[in-house]
């Protein structure tokens, strides 16, 4: 069957057509094109080919005439020479060829040929050259292979990562699970004393890995929010300086802790995160101790007369040890996820804390780089913006007593699925004699808080099975809104904490529980 328009397409096919039409047909095409016969010479070539072509063209000139030896790699006109050959000798009648090519404006473009061989009648041939500008194609293809490249490097690294995290919560774990059990066979003191301190430290080891985990997660998820509140730079730096001259490290090694507070108390305050700053801080004292043996290791902070783009002026840290220093080669990788310098240093560390440092910096606005020698010691810099309100005063943070409350004919209603915490929860409060009740889910909660009984505060843990801590909290807050309840999870992400106070927690506290932080917390509310 004929389609309807076969008729016309015959008819439009069979009108002679003057030769000039194909001209301007041709000078259309986003091609450049070039016929030659098959001696070589120049037949035809449209607007395209001649406004790119860097060398003269005329027609009847011939195409050996063209310099290929400037506007294109040897290779690839060797590979040419041998693909017109293969026409010539009629192995083929097309080939395609992309090459680099020297084009008019000076420039040297990925170009794309399809040549032809067109039998013209009488046993005489021409060739049909096209040329296609295909620069941005190979750009695209470039980046598009880059993107793949990078996508499959980062599935490569969190592979490794999870593979690494395996062993090394495991390996704790281990140490944890194995002296725990030789703990309750022992019944010698001192193998005792040391079986827990062993137990301790695989523990803290864990939670800091766990930590490092989360940190990158919350990175990763780019909810790492910055809160710039004034913090006073010597006091903070001071707290770290006291936090490390009891760390065992810096004992055994005899290692000096100096620090040098680069402004007086009155300008000392700025306004930046606390936490993160600490964090910041806090990690690169910790390495500096794990890599030097011997020496000092100071710092501190200074205002140099430094700004940044938009006229703040920067202020400048610095941890500065002796120790065992960072080779050339390594100083920039080591700011990267899962680089360590050496394989030994797994045993120390997780690869993590700098990369983290790296992203904190910037996020606070700043930058961080190293100055080190090998062997002999490094300097950890950073900066962060100045930012100083006026007249800004910091209240001193309130020590409180390391004593233990007492919270006698105090009932503290303790929401807790899972027994072992509820234990640690009970051991830590035995000394302070308040009453306890425990219940194991928000329903049961919500129901102890209904039957009248005195409950003077409550411990919730978030997450429950049948009603979870933030509901059974704002059910309990509608009954008894001046009942106080403290938030007690193992949700250590940004956001929770803000989550349990929209839904009513007075306060919170992350697992696992540290004894003087739950006391300080409760006694806020319930005296001492
Ligand atoms: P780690 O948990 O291994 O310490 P980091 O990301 O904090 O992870 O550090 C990465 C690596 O950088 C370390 O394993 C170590 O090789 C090197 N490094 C960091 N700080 C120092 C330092 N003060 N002196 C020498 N090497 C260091």
């Amino acid at each position: 069957m004929t389609s309807p328009n076969s008729k016309a397409f015959i008819i439009m096919h069979s009108v002679p057509l003057d030769p000039s039409v194909f001209s301007v047909v041709l000078n259309n095409l986003n091609q450049q094109i070039l016929i030659s016969n098959q001696a070589g010479l120049v037949l035809y070539f449209n607007d395209l080919f001649y406004a790119n072509a860097p060398y003269p063209l005329e027609i009847g000139s011939s195409i050996h005439d063209i310099p290929f030896a400037d506007i294109m790699q040897k290779e690839d006109k060797e590979a040419l020479s041998l693909l017109y050959k293969s026409i010539l000798v009629r192995s083929s009648k097309q080939f395609r060829y992309d090459f680099k090519c020297l084009q008019k404006d000076g420039n040297r473009y990925w170009l794309r040929l399809v040549n032809t061989e067109i039998e013209v009648g009488n046993g005489e041939y021409y060739f049909l050259h096209q040329i296609e500008n295909i620069e941005n194609q190979k750009q695209l293809v470039a980046r598009l292979k880059q993107e793949k490249e990078k996508a499959e490097e980062s599935d490569r690294q969190k592979s490794a990562f999870l593979a690494n995290m395996s062993h090394e919560i495991r390996t704790p774990m281990n140490t944890i699970i194995g002296f725990t059990k030789l703990l309750a066979e022992t019944s010698d003191q001192e193998e005792k004393d040391q079986f827990a301190e062993i137990v301790q430290s695989s523990g803290s080891h864990l939670l800091n890995l766990i930590n490092d985990i989360i940190d990158i997660s919350k990175i990763e998820a780019g909810f790492q929010d910055m809160k710039l509140l004034p913090v006073n730079l010597n006091d903070l730096l001071g707290d770290i300086k006291k936090l490390y001259l009891h760390d065992k490290r810096l004992i055994v090694k005899n290692l000096q802790l100096e620090l040098e507070s680069g402004l007086p108390e009155l300008n000392a305050t700025i306004l930046t995160d606390d936490t993160r700053l600490r964090q910041v801080v806090s990690n690169l004292v910790d390495n500096a101790i794990k890599f030097t043996d011997k020496g000092t290791i100071v710092f501190g902070y200074k205002l140099p007369n430094e700004t940044y783009n938009d006229g703040t002026p920067k202020l400048l840290f610095f941890v500065k040890d002796s120790g065992i220093g960072i080779a050339d080669e390594d100083q920039k990788r080591i700011f990267e996820r899962f680089q360590q310098v050496n394989e030994e240093n797994k045993k120390m560390g997780t690869g993590l804390g700098l990369s983290i440092v790296n992203s904190l910096i910037k996020k606070l606005g700043g930058d961080i780089w190293v100055e080190s020698v090998l062997g002999n010691g490094s300097t950890f810099y950073f900066t962060i913006p100045y930012l100083q309100k006026k007249k800004m005063t910091v209240p001193k943070t309130q020590k409180n007593s390391e004593e233990t409350p007492d919270f006698q004919e105090r009932v503290i209603l303790i929401a807790e699925d899972i027994a072992t915490n509820y234990q640690y929860l009970e051991v830590l409060l035995r000394k302070t004699k308040a009453q306890l009740i425990w219940v194991k889910n928000g329903k049961d909660a919500v129901k102890e808080v209904l039957s009248e009984r005195q409950i003077d505060l409550v411990l919730m843990d978030l997450r429950m099975p049948i009603m979870d801590g933030y509901s059974a909290t704002k059910q309990i807050k509608l009954i008894k809104p001046k009942l106080p309840i403290v938030a007690v999870t193992a949700f250590a992400i940004n956001g929770d904490m803000e989550k349990a106070f929209d839904f009513g927690c007075d306060e919170y506290i992350t697992k696992p529980v540290m004894k003087q932080e739950l006391f300080d917390k409760m006694k806020l509310f319930l005296g001492s």
